[in-house]
């Protein structure tokens, strides 16, 4: 039995009991589905309410703006920590390593609270939502500007 439910949740199977409808994952139609798993990828389903079109462009722009920030950095402390490795010792000057280190925990910590509090971001109005995507840019755009001036 491994944990699944016995049956579908009454609702489901109504609802399929009618209607065509595809699997969300492989597209197989489910119409007079009787259990609670696709027969053809075996994934379970659930019946949910549904946005038409979700309205994520704002948290969206700046998630990829945050996610190219911290990555950007993080690939340059992984730089430095290979030539350490590779040469036995650093070849770049501290200020590297702090100016790519603080723009990986400043990005990273930024990144996290964005995931984290995203349900409320999305609350936001629209305006406010982008504003707060654009901040994240800036903040990428800062961390390129400090790595670009501070390191020679
Ligand atoms: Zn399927």
């Amino acid at each position: 039995m491994n944990g699944r439910p016995p049956e579908a949740d009454p609702m489901l199977r109504s609802f399929l009991a009618e209607r065509d409808a595809p699997c969300p994952s492989c597209g197989y139609n489910l119409r007079g589905l009787t259990g609670s798993f696709c027969p053809e990828c075996d994934q379970a389903l659930v019946l949910r309410v549904g946005l038409v079109e979700p309205r994520l462009a704002g948290w969206v722009a700046g998630l990829v703006g945050l996610a190219m920030g911290a990555g950007f950095s993080g690939l340059l402390v992984i730089y430095w920590l290979t030539v350490i490795v590779q040469r036995g010792r650093a070849i770049r000057t501290d200020e590297f390593i702090l100016v790519t280190g603080a723009g990986l925990v400043v990005e990273g910590l930024a990144l996290w609270a964005w995931v984290r509090y995203g349900a409320a971001i999305r609350r936001l109005p629209s305006s406010a939502r982008g504003m707060l995507a654009l901040g994240c840019w800036v903040l990428t755009g800062a961390n390129f500007w400090v790595f670009a001036f501070a390191i020679r």
